[in-house]
């Protein structure tokens, strides 16, 4: 084939849409038009969820009655039953029949969508502030609870002598990590099943509630084994497949924020776990990352206020991990009961220079004991109770 004519339509090979040659000699060719290839619409994200309120005269019967129409409609029914009326918040499906349906049941007062992005864990979804009791720990509801230990089970004698210290002091739970995750593959990873062990004689003899963390989901039913509440760490934050395990379990869940997670991608990550049933759900801001070297991580405080603002769940903040640095974490206790924290969380060592893991950061028996002090004195100023 030769040259092409001048207004001939080049088709086939490279040119499978037809190209015009244009001009005589020396003429160029011209490309056909080719519109951009069309993306796909990306639909808006659905309205996942609903609230069904039911009112105040509603039968029990009724609430049953809703909860299997949600059931029977495919979505999951919560029920959440208040002081003053029952809700229930039906996820899984945006369909407005649906909405129309259970609108029209006996003792349905009104269904409303729920708009933010993380459903159960929305103060949309309820109003009143949700207090997790664990044993001898309460977080929220006007109690700020306290969780003291060491970073990690070391012995059974630095355990022991740190609960009891703890205990002494005012604190209302055991922390201790016995599966450790470390930055450094290399860095004491913790004593595993032999740390739970020591963690569950700790409460036999104090009466501590135990707080631990787990890291992985095949490990969720033995942590549980021992231990009162599973911490889920801040590297572990968006491992989904970990909240989810937590949220089938029967122990309750301590969920630390991601160290450069948002509040929404912190909420949703709340929101893997209740959505597989789990209710007895913890927040713990402990720190992010910020261009700052002077602290280990930047504390902000005002975490507090906004989640109140957002969720029904309780707040606790890690001054410990959130600052880096023992002599900062008194005055951050101090602070976070003045904003009305639902609980701290404390790193505790009775040989603090000697600790297998954070060291820099635990507070002495005596520092964490005057500390505690302290916090009882903020706390009658703002209303709150300390401890149990
Ligand atoms: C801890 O509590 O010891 C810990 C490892 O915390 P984080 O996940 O917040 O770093
Ligand atoms: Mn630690």
């Amino acid at each position: 084939m030769g040259r092409p004519a001048v207004g001939e339509t080049v088709t086939g090979g490279a040119n499978p849409g037809g190209g015009r040659f244009v001009g005589g000699t020396g003429g160029r060719y011209r490309p056909p038009f080719v519109p951009a290839p069309q993306t796909p619409r990306v639909r808006p994200e659905p309205d996942l969820a609903m609230i069904v309120v039911l009112n105040r005269s509603a039968a029990p019967e009724d609430v049953d009655a809703v909860a299997a129409r949600v059931a029977a409609l495919g979505m999951t029914a919560h029920v959440i039953n208040g002081t003053e009326r029952t809700v229930i918040a039906a996820t899984g499906s945006e369909d407005e029949a649906h909405r129309e349906t259970l609108a029209s049941m006996r003792g349905v007062e009104s269904v409303m969508p729920i708009l933010a992005p993380y459903k159960v864990a929305s103060l949309e979804m309820k109003s009143e502030p949700t207090a997790v009791t664990v044993g001898s720990l309460t977080i929220g509801g006007g109690v700020c609870g306290v969780i003291a230990g060491p970073c990690s089970v070391e012995s059974e004698e630095q355990i022991m002598q740190s609960a009891r210290a703890v205990k002494a002091a005012g604190a209302t739970a055991l922390r201790g990590g016995a599966f450790k995750p470390r930055t450094s593959p290399y860095a004491f990873q913790g004593m595993k099943e032999e740390g739970l062990k020591l963690l569950a004689a700790a409460r036999e003899e104090t009466g501590l509630a135990i707080v631990t963390e787990v890291m992985t989901p095949t490990d969720v039913e033995l942590v549980a084994e021992y231990a009162d509440v599973l911490q889920i760490g801040a590297r572990n934050m968006q491992n989904y497949r970990l909240l989810e395990a937590c949220g089938e379990s029967p122990a309750a869940v301590l969920l630390k924020r991601g160290m450069s997670s948002t509040m929404d991608e912190f909420l949703l990550a709340a929101e893997y776990v209740l959505s597989r049933g789990n209710e007895r759900v913890m927040l713990c801001e402990r720190g992010v990352r910020t261009f700052e070297s002077h602290t280990r991580f930047t504390l902000p405080l005002a975490t507090v206020p906004y989640l109140h603002a957002r969720t029904h769940l309780p707040v606790v903040i890690d001054p410990s991990h959130g600052t880096g640095v023992a002599s900062l974490v008194p005055p951050m206790m101090h602070a976070a009961v003045a904003c009305l924290a639902d609980g701290l969380m404390v790193e505790v060592h009775p040989d603090p220079p000697n600790a297998a893991s954070d060291g820099p950061q635990s507070l002495t028996p005596d520092a964490f004991a005057a500390a505690m002090t302290t916090c009882g004195k903020v706390a009658e100023a703002v209303g709150l109770k300390m401890g149990s």
